[in-house]
């Protein structure tokens, strides 16, 4: 193969295993691949000239073959909480957006996984974009990378390395990540993992277990994989109390029925729940899952379950003929749950003044499912 010649490859999404087969490949050694890893993640550098401690010959030899790429921003907003939403542009007319929710003690970053989603849940905006891809490992790790960089989180500024602020994590303004942008990650599993590997990663962005979540609508067989390659903290939309209700809401529920998958979710915890977290998402859709009685009958189906419950106020937009429930309606629905011993928060919405808050994010999907068609 005539390397020059040949597309460059994108060495952002690779964790550190790929990175050494990528340096076996051509050649090199695979000590290599924790020097780059660093010089990519932790020092924020998309570019080889600068990375000082890799002989000069193989820096020429990278930027020939390989490149650093991160989607373009093509808009950042900041709303009246501190929140900020990043548009980023992908190939073709898509893009997606990522969030940045700054806390008290904590700054959560929410990213995308998918170009749209396919699975047409009716009280959430993207699905109303339909579906057009997954995306790359690149791209999903792309958007901490862009975030990090906007947040002035790295490493290396003009004046250098400030070593201190790489190994003292206080200094971290992203504290935790979510996968509860666009798009269901679990349907994009191998990218998905590979790019929650460099957020795990100490060389790359060194997150712990339980500060990395996956939010899923229920894909139950990912579940058991997800286990086995990448345990992190789960969020499953759960949203309903029994199958007649979630069938309506979340469509995947008629493959993967709530049985299904509170075992799945069961056997994902069993014996751990002390490094990564459980929770519940509990959309609040008036006259549709937030009676006394759906609470009840939650608070049953969960008993078995060491789970937090989040209940999340419905975001109207423009196409959704749902209405969020009423404060007292939710206050009640919450009561009844923390009086059956459940551990219950009712989600802040964040950053609605910029369409930032959960089922909002819309970004540009160029639609190729044909159910909107
Ligand atoms: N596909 C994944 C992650 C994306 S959505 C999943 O289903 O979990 C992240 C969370 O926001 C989910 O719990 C989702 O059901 C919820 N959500 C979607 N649209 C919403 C809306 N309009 N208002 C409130 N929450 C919404």
């Amino acid at each position: 193969m005539n390397l020059l010649n040949a597309k460059k490859i994108n060495l952002l999404g690779y964790d550190v295993a790929n990175m050494k087969i990528f340096f076996s490949e051509i050649g090199e050694k695979p000590f290599r691949a924790v020097q780059v890893v660093k010089w990519i993640h932790q020092y924020g550098v998309d570019d080889f000239a600068k990375m000082t401690n890799v002989s000069k010959t193989l820096r020429t030899k990278l930027t020939a073959i390989a490149e650093i790429k991160t989607p373009e921003i093509i808009m950042e907003q900041k709303a009246r909480d501190g929140t900020i939403k990043w548009l980023m542009r992908l190939d073709g007319g898509n893009s997606i957006e990522t969030v940045f929710i700054p806390e008290n003690n904590r700054g959560t970053l929410c990213i995308s996984s998918q170009v749209g989603c396919a699975l047409d849940c009716g009280f959430c905006s993207t699905a109303k974009q339909g579906f057009n891809r997954n995306l790359t490992s690149s791209e999903i790790i792309a958007q901490l990378w862009i975030a990090n960089q906007a947040l002035n989180q790295f490493a290396v500024n003009d004046e250098g390395i400030s070593l201190q602020k790489v190994q003292d994590s206080r200094h971290r303004v992203i504290t935790n990540v979510v996968l509860m942008g666009m798009g269901e990650p679990l349907l994009n599993f191998d990218n998905v993992v590979e790019a929650i590997h460099l957020m795990l990663e100490d060389h790359a962005y060194g997150l712990s277990k339980r500060r990395v979540t996956i939010s899923t609508a229920g894909v139950v067989p990912a579940l058991k994989r997800l286990r086995e390659e990448c345990d992190v903290s789960l969020a499953i939309s759960l949203h309903a109390p029994n199958d007649q209700i979630r069938d309506q809401i979340v469509p995947l529920n008629k493959k993967y029925p709530i049985k299904e998958l509170l075992v799945a979710c069961q056997f994902y915890f069993k014996g751990d729940t002390k490094k990564k977290q459980f929770t519940v998402e509990y959309v609040m859709l008036s006259g549709i899952n937030d009676s006394e009685k759906n609470a009840r009958e939650l608070a049953v189906l969960l008993k078995e379950l060491p789970c937090k419950i989040n209940l999340i106020p419905f975001n109207p937009f423009p196409e959704s003929d749902f209405v969020c429930s009423k404060t007292q309606v939710i206050d009640r629905f919450k009561d009844i749950l923390y009086k059956a011993g459940y551990v219950v928060v009712v989600r802040k919405t964040r950053g609605d003044d910029i369409d930032a808050a959960c089922g909002q994010l819309a970004g540009k999907v160029k639609d190729r499912s044909r159910r909107l068609n």
